[in-house]
């Protein structure tokens, strides 16, 4: 009865026939991308934009459509985000993908500035802002004068360091988009940071940062909470850097490609020239004499000079020969349920749907079954589309209590972005001493579009270095550190 509708991508023109497994096609394919998502399409993009002496990029993908993590679901006969929504202003490289592509910026409307929000602590809301129907500006304006004092009141000084905090953090990631002159290739995540000075907040959680910033208690239990619990489904013991992100997230002028962000992935692997393998999935890497022998679940085996793995390795099943380890990384799981109906202000001890927020948030609490429901649209007063982020699966019964009407349902569980902790441990960007390459290491650090393609813009740039050194690639054999038995590790 529930369906998910997403997006397929014009696949015709892109899509090359598949060799047999009997005759396994032997001809170099100099470099080889698994993942299609935005970091995967932008190390494409950045190899094509810095270099023309790479042969072929082929780029495989499991599922039929590009994109990844960017997505949409279809519910109610409209198209929504279902994975990653929103771009922050200063997302360079996402805002140059779009202008480039042809593609339109979905700004902020005027009504979700004044966007409601209460924050429910599973038997009451502590914190709810002034919600205002009108369409006057004027009106809009005081309402939202009124809810920044409310703010002010409960929260005190604390919420103008918020600010701060965020932009020093913002600023430092600006240094990710100084020229190629002024900026080395990073051979580490760890490297990589620290040039920027966002190192320092992977070592110690957002709640311990804000404790030394002497933030207030309440502003760190709930609207900061609120916040890193909608946007990485966690809590303010993740890590000072993602905990900045996250806040970051939850800003002014926040804005998304009109019709889908997937587009940004499905432009660039468009335009850069790509042997695209949809429906393929990689299942062994093995690293032969100078080259790698990429085999997939089809049967087919690729040989590539350079392998770049642009997907998250932690919950995926590739065999590596020889084998490696990395440090061992959980995914939080969130479960995006999405309801075309009407929200029952019982559950929430409420007389009336108007008194219920269009974003209502959370603190951490073991009871409390969702982390928040926002509204989507509003097609008429009865009639609505909205989000839910959850930790785990919501049963019907629970929806059920949640809301009175419930006309169509998806549920999609996302292996969403790390468990985020402190200090954060970083897998290496190169696996190998040769040319085995690991975008999403840089995920420990943040998990957004951006980060993914910054993270990509740097592999791009150290596959082209050093495939120009005139270095012999020693293919066999692994650094030392590269091979770690300890616990905290995993073998791949
Ligand atoms: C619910 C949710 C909300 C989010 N909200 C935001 C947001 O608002 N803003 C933001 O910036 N970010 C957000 N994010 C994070 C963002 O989606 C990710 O950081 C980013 O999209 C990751 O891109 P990626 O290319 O690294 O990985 P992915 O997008 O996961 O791409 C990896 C691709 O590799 C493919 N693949 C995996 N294994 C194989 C294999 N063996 N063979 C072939 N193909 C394979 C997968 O199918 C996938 O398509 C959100 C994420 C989720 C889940």
């Amino acid at each position: 009865m529930f369906t998910i509708t997403v997006v397929i991508l014009s696949i015709l023109s892109l899509t090359t026939p598949s060799s047999s497994s009997d005759q396994p096609p032997r001809s170099p394919a100099d470099v080889c991308i698994i993942g299609t998502g935005i970091a995967g399409s932008s190390v494409a993009h950045f190899l094509r934009q810095y270099s023309s002496s790479i042969s072929q990029i082929r780029m495989f993908e499991r599922h039929p459509i590009v994109g990844g993590r960017m997505a949409t679901v279809t519910i109610g006969g409209e198209t929504f985000e279902a994975g990653a929504s929103i771009l922050h202003p200063k997302n360079y490289h996402a805002l140059n993908f779009t202008h480039l592509l042809n593609l339109k910026v979905k700004g902020p409307s005027a009504s979700d500035s004044s966007f409601s929000l209460g924050i429910w602590d599973g038997q009451k809301f502590l914190f709810k802002t002034i919600d205002s129907k009108s369409k006057s500006s004027v009106v809009q304006y005081f309402v939202s004068l009124a809810n920044s004092l409310r703010m002010f009141v409960r929260y005190g000084v604390s919420l103008l360091k918020m600010t701060n905090f965020v932009e020093v953090t913002v600023d430092n990631f600006l240094k990710y988009y100084e020229s190629k002159e002024s900026r080395p290739i990073f051979n580490t995540v760890e490297d990589m940071l620290k040039w920027a000075d966002l190192y320092n907040l992977t070592t110690q959680t957002l709640e311990e940062k804000l404790v030394a910033l002497n933030y207030s208690p309440l502003l760190i239990q709930e609207l900061i909470t609120v916040i890193t619990r909608i946007n990485y489904g966690q809590s303010v013991r993740i890590s000072g850097l993602a905990g900045a992100v996250s806040l970051a997230g939850s800003g002014g002028n926040l804005w998304a490609v009109e019709g889908g962000n997937w587009q940004m992935a499905a432009g660039l692997v468009n335009r850069s020239d790509v042997t695209l393998h949809l429906e393929e999935e990689i299942e062994s890497v093995t690293n032969l004499d100078g080259f790698y022998e990429v085999n997939s679940t089809k049967g087919n085996s690729y040989t590539c000079q350079v392998t770049v793995v642009a997907t998250p390795l932690d919950e995926l099943n590739i065999q590596f020969t020889p084998k490696f380890s990395i440090p061992e990384r959980k995914l939080q799981h969130t479960h995006a349920t999405f309801v075309r109906g009407l929200l029952n202000p019982v559950y929430f001890g409420l007389d009336s749907m108007l008194e219920i927020p269009e974003l209502v948030g959370t603190i951490e609490s073991d009871e409390l079954p969702f982390t928040c429901i926002s509204i989507l649209k509003e097609h008429s007063e009865n009639d609505m589309t909205y989000k839910m982020f959850s930790r785990q699966s919501l049963s019907d019964t629970l929806l059920d209590q949640i809301f009175s009407i419930r006309s169509e349902t998806i549920r999609i569980n996302w292996g969403a972005y790390p468990h985020y902790h402190a200090p954060e441990k970083f897998a290496p960007f190169m696996l190998d001493d040769g040319h085995l390459y690991y975008v999403n290491a840089f995920e420990n650090a943040a998990s957004t579009m951006e980060t993914g393609a910054v993270a990509a813009e740097n592999i791009a740039r150290l596959v082209l270095s050093r495939l120009s050194s005139q270095q012999p690639l020693r293919m066999y054999g692994l650094k030392t550190s590269i091979l770690d038995s300890s616990p905290e590790h995993r073998e791949l």
